[in-house]
């Protein structure tokens, strides 16, 4: 069996910042992201990707706000739902056109990932999602919806948005099936968005949440179920930095877990962007992962060789 790699891709491989989201914008970063996994397929990997949907998720949000009084409006859970269909049609399109000539077959999983109703985020949530609002929109929606919605741009007239629990990622539901896919040859795209986060409610059956689960995060946890070797996490910086936007900031080529971990404690991986990345590489070196790579999406192919990127290796 061949090497295999677990590719978790940034929001800026599909939407960049200053992007307003058109579907050829988002279609030529794909094919970026895409020419490159392209590559380290074409060199003898098994690949399975994953990706974000923050972008994606934000601009469905407002349309069925605006949209309200004429279909009804779905909960953020579908939203997460609809952007795996809708990233994985590109992401398979692309690839395919890139690998026809190989024969490559290329699917994209639904992917829900199991949390726990009683995570400590559901009582205290902190992820932003979705547009901004002016004070009575935000009083308004808190009413009718009960949305938790917090101030998070002072000195302006929009200045609130909702957040939600970004709860742990205990278990990916369609692990085995993504696995039997991978095993077959397949390359998966999987768990997008950080999959859409279910709970086992009181009969035990699954039941969708409105919550955002961190990509890196259950990035890392389909990585051990498919058995991957590698973790590719791409970003929108070339490698890791020890302080990170000071002065004497610096690259980091290679850490062990124990340098990681002394790094993190130091406060050199903010929360939120680098931090989950930089644990997701601990937890898959520690579950025996033989190692895991951050850098940038144009370095992909020669991280993998080692030539970029921070790599985290056990020790
Ligand atoms: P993604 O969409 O790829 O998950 P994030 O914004 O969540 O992107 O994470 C990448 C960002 O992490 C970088 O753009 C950078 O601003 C930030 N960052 C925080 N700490 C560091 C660090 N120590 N080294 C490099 N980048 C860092
Ligand atoms: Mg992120």
């Amino acid at each position: 069996m061949g090497k295999r790699v677990m590719i978790a891709l940034g929001g800026n491989a599909i939407k960049q910042p200053e992007e307003s989201g058109t579907l050829e914008e988002q279609m030529r970063n794909v094919a970026t992201a895409c020419g490159q996994i392209a590559e380290i397929a074409r060199r003898g990997y098994d690949i399975v990707i994953t990706h974000g949907n923050g972008p994606q998720v934000g601009n469905l949000a407002i349309q069925q706000e605006n949209a309200q009084d004429i279909v009804p409006p779905q909960p953020l859970v579908v939203l997460g739902a609809m952007t795996q269909g809708q990233i994985g049609y590109m992401m398979q399109q692309n690839l395919r056109n890139l690998l026809s000539d190989d024969g490559w077959e290329v699917v994209t999983a639904v992917t829900q990932v199991l949390v726990d109703s009683n995570d400590p985020d559901f009582a205290d949530p902190h992820k932003p999602v979705g547009p901004f609002y002016a004070e009575e929109e935000a009083e308004r929606l808190r009413s009718e919806k009960g949305w938790t919605i917090v101030k998070v741009r002072p000195n302006s007239d929009r200045q609130w948005r909702r957040v939600v629990p970004s709860p742990i990622p205990l278990g990916i539901i369609e692990g085995r099936a993504i696995r039997k896919m991978v095993d077959s040859g397949m390359i998966v795209i999987a768990s997008g968005g950080g999959g859409i986060p279910v709970i086992s409610n009181e009969d035990g059956k699954l039941e969708g949440v409105d919550a955002v689960i961190d990509k890196d995060r259950a990035g890392e946890v389909l990585a051990e179920d498919v058995g991957a070797n590698v973790l590719l996490i791409l970003t929108d910086v070339d490698s890791a930095k020890l302080d990170y936007g000071k002065p004497d900031e610096r690259p980091i080529e290679r850490m062990t877990i124990s340098e990681a971990r002394r790094f993190s404690d130091e406060g050199h991986f903010l929360p939120g962007s680098m931090g989950p990345k930089v644990e997701a590489c601990i937890k898959f070196v520690e579950q025996g992962g033989e190692r895991a790579i951050i850098t940038s999406l144009e370095m992909a192919a020669d991280a993998m060789e080692g030539r970029a990127g921070t790599t985290v290796v056990s020790g």
